[in-house]
């Protein structure tokens, strides 16, 4: 049977820009669909954006360690609609170079929403086409908890429209983007609270930060609630909010940002007339090659609610073009030891197993090295901020299961350590391994006495 296309993608984000684009240049003939910006949620309202809005949040702590460094610097003050707008021009930017790259590799691109009629054929905007190969690649959207008057809070997306900087902000939940935005908010000025469920935040991190990084985000002046819920959200006459909380408080705010967790975007795609099964969380079920129970429909990234971050998006993309559409032998992804970063200030960055996660396995086997400091630009700075670095060894064959930090440029440092543990580095090679000084890093090849034994 002849087809319109060879592969047919819904959603323009990370993973089914890449995916089209390796996908054609193999030789396959490539449409992509999306209603919304390309980029998806990585680039038009997570990582990208969000790390700028970090970057210019930062800045009040620069200007004030500067003075013990001799500078002087005047009183400084913050105009939100400066930031908000040359982030959103920087947006569009990408956007357009998103435009290019397909467009260079000669991908049809449909500014239209999309839906499945059947296994092979597709509506488009007005047209109806058909292709050999579908892939969902659609992406997550924010869950808000159902509460009496969440239509007056906010989600991250609209966060970063904000039309204007709010002087007290709320942030519900205790994952990536609550830490996240809550250091923003604070960075940026705002009076900023942040209320977690549970009696610890980031769960699934290691212990060790999620104990330190709750020390660090307090010494910034960021209100932390904890094993505490809103109930209820009362909008006032003067626009400001009322939330009511389950200690049997009230808290004032003008912004309250939930921050709740993302949920696949898998409605109004035609899944069901195609036949696709989803799983409990609605998310796309697939096996280890990304196949639907479909034969000839695939899905990749947030849709499949397996790990939500961008570059596991992009390398399922990578596997599965050359899976489709190349000679080479089957590829798959490998999950383990997947490096992540938390850009709360200061920034968490880990790979590998958590103690929790080492012990379940590995109980009795383990050496903890822990070392916590304060970093050398706060020597002078005056400013009370410390890092953490932490490494889980197994004693018995010495590999390195889990490394993790917090302090500035975490994620950076963590980065090139993910290579390490991907080659299977033992303890003994991070120790003849010859530092670079002065850093933060070196540390991590200077771990000599075991912290304790686990
Ligand atoms: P997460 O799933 O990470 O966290 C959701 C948080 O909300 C949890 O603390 C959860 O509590 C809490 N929660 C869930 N439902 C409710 C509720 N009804 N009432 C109160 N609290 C609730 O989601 P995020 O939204 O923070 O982020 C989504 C994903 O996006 C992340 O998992 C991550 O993969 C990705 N991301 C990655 C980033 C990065 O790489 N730097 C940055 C931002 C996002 P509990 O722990 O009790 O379940």
């Amino acid at each position: 049977m002849d087809f319109d296309y060879d592969l047919f993608v819904l959603g323009a984000g990370s993973g089914g820009v890449r995916a089209s684009r390796m996908s054609a240049s193999y030789g396959a003939k490539v449409a992509v669909a999306e209603s919304m910006f390309l980029g998806g949620t990585c680039v038009n309202v997570g990582c990208v954006p969000k790390k700028l809005f970090v970057y210019g949040s930062h800045f009040h702590e620069d200007f004030q360690d500067a003075k013990n460094y001799g500078w002087d610097v005047p009183p400084s003050t913050f105009d939100w609609p400066t930031l908000r707008d040359n982030k959103t021009k920087e947006i569009s930017r990408l956007n357009e170079i998103y435009n290019s790259l397909l467009d260079d590799a000669g991908v049809t691109l449909y500014n239209h929403h999309a839906r499945l009629l059947d296994p092979h054929t597709i509506q488009v905007g007005d047209e109806t086409v058909t292709a050999r190969y579908i892939l969902v690649a659609t992406g997550g959207w924010p869950v808000m908890p159902d509460i009496p008057g969440i239509e007056h809070a906010i989600s991250s997306n609209e966060a970063f429209y904000l039309p204007e900087f709010p002087e007290a902000v709320t942030v519900v939940g205790g994952g990536y983007i609550a830490v996240e935005f809550a250091g923003i908010f604070a960075g940026l000025g705002a009076k900023t609270t942040l209320i977690y469920r549970g009696e610890m935040f980031l769960r699934g991190f290691d212990d060790s930060i999620r104990r330190f990084v709750k020390d660090e985000i307090e010494k910034k002046g960021v209100e932390l609630l904890f094993e505490t819920e809103v109930t209820a959200i009362h909008k006032q006459a003067d626009g400001s909010l009322q939330l009511d909380l389950t200690s049997g408080t009230t808290l004032a705010a003008d912004t309250l940002l939930c921050a709740t967790g993302r949920s696949p975007k898998t409605q109004g795609i035609g899944l069901e007339e195609a036949g696709v099964a989803l799983g409990d969380n609605g998310q796309i079920l697939i096996n280890d090659d990304y196949q639907t129970n479909v034969d000839n429909i695939y899905a990749i990234g947030d849709v499949t609610d397996k790990i939500q971050l961008t570059p596991v998006a992009i390398e399922e993309a990578m596997c599965l073009s050359s899976n489709l559409f190349t000679d080479a032998p089957t590829r798959r992804m490998d999950y383990q030891n997947i490096a992540t970063a938390v850009f709360c200030q200061p920034n968490i960055g880990t790979v590998g197993l958590t103690e929790a996660e080492a012990a379940a396995d590995h109980a009795g086997d383990l050496d903890i090295y822990e070392s916590q400091f304060k970093p050398m630009k706060h020597t002078i700075s005056g400013r009370d901020e410390r890092t953490l670095l932490k490494m889980i060894v197994r004693r018995s064959t010495d590999r390195v299961l889990g490394i993790h930090m917090v302090g500035p440029d975490s994620g950076e440092i963590v980065q090139g350590l993910a290579v390490a543990m991907m080659a299977g580095a033992t303890k003994a090679q991070f120790d003849a391994t010859v530092g670079i000084h002065p850093t933060a890093a070196e540390e991590f090849v200077t771990l000599r006495s075991v912290s304790r034994q686990a």
